[in-house]
């Protein structure tokens, strides 16, 4: 996006659906692919991280969306028509939230992903965090920073990133979060420090609610020591599901340093049916 001035709430966004530009590799890459040619993660074809039928079919998340939890208008998702309406009152106002958030105690201002967590971007994310596909984290960053609508360059603002516990961090050898938040980071000049540590490792969570996570995670994430942000933080993820994860990392940041967070993840899951 050209105009530099957006914040990630805003909603200057594109009319229609945003094009999504492949980045052109960079000299390591190429050099790379000498030895490990690219392949499509979604579909397996030859030739890059996604192939342009694979890219075209990312689902970016527009402005027609609740303004707390970034969840998109229901007459947004597949089967209801996606064009978005010229004067289209957003999906929520920041006070009540949709059906989703309403009544949640969320300790961020907001909170927006990129694409909806389905398709190629599912893909996508799977290949960073299990196959160790890191170099992936510059492609997902390119294709998704501008969407954030962050403005490039400026010092106002700290990106962090969800932390992961140590155990994790030797058997996986990175954090896919961090490295996403660095691939960011680059794309659109912007400070990002390391704020939090996970102490304990969380057990799994794929079958809890938002309040059973976040039971489950609560104590588990702390301030580091050496902690230093602007008064604004973007705390930045691989996936938004419950909200859970953000919603803790948030409660730590605000009360540990009295600042406002706001998320940002490449993808988050969208249930047709709460
Ligand atoms: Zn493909
Ligand atoms: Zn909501």
């Amino acid at each position: 996006m050209a105009d530099g001035n957006l914040t990630i709430g805003d909603d200057k966004f594109p009319a229609g659906k945003p094009q999504i530009r492949a980045p052109h590799p960079g000299p390591f890459d190429d050099f790379l692919s000498l030895f490990f040619p690219l392949r499509c993660v979604h579909c397996g074809s030859p030739g890059a991280w996604l192939c342009p039928g694979c890219l075209a079919a990312l689902e970016p998340i527009g402005p027609d969306r609740c303004r707390r939890c970034g969840r998109p208008a229901s007459r947004n998702l597949p089967g209801a028509h996606n064009q978005p309406r010229p004067h289209a009152r957003p999906a929520s106002s920041e006070s009540t939230g949709c059906r989703e958030c309403r009544g949640r105690r969320l300790p961020f201002s907001s909170a927006r992903a990129a694409f909806r967590y389905s398709g190629p971007a599912r893909s996508l994310v799977h290949a960073l965090k299990y196959s160790g596909q890191r170099r992936l984290a510059r492609f997902m960053a390119a294709i998704s920073a501008d969407l954030s609508g962050l403005t490039r360059g400026t010092r106002e603002v700290t990106l962090t990133h969800v932390p992961q516990h140590r155990s994790k961090l030797l058997a996986r050898g990175y954090n896919h979060a961090e490295l996403y938040a660095q691939a960011v980071s680059r794309c659109l000049d912007l400070p990002l420090e390391n704020l939090l540590t996970k102490r304990h490792p969380t057990p799994a969570q794929n079958r809890l609610n938002f309040h059973e996570r976040r039971k489950n995670l609560s104590e588990s994430i702390s301030l580091r020591r050496d902690a230093k942000a602007t008064r604004r933080v973007i705390l930045i993820d691989d996936v938004y599901t419950t909200g859970s994860t953000a919603a803790e990392c948030a409660e730590v940041l605000r009360e540990g340093m009295g600042i406002t967070v706001e998320v940002w993840t490449f993808a988050r899951t969208v249930k047709e049916k709460e």
